[in-house]
């Protein structure tokens, strides 16, 4: 009555049911208390500045080169610049 893929589907759907129901276990068995909420959370993430353009950035997205005794955060935008400069990056 079933095709194959119709098996799958079924078969899918159930481990589905299955996973959150051993995890909705698990939880229930460790009862680890909800998250409190700090505040610190919600912060905005601070960003820094480009050494080059000085556009602010996140710092992730930030690459840091050293040379001539101090070290430059750039954005993508400038590592090429950074790099023509032979900095040794960090
Ligand atoms: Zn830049």
């Amino acid at each position: 009555m079933f095709g194959d893929q119709e098996k799958i589907l079924l078969y899918g759907l159930i481990l589905m049911i299955a996973a959150s129901a051993v995890r909705l276990v698990l939880r229930k068995k460790r009862n680890r208390p909800q998250h409190i909420h700090s505040g610190r959370s919600k912060r905005p993430l601070s960003k820094q500045s480009c050494s080059y353009c000085k556009k602010k950035v996140p710092p992730k997205e930030l690459t840091f080169y050293s040379g001539r005794g101090r070290v430059v955060g750039v954005c993508k935008l400038c590592r090429p610049q950074a790099e023509r400069q032979a900095l040794l990056r960090l």
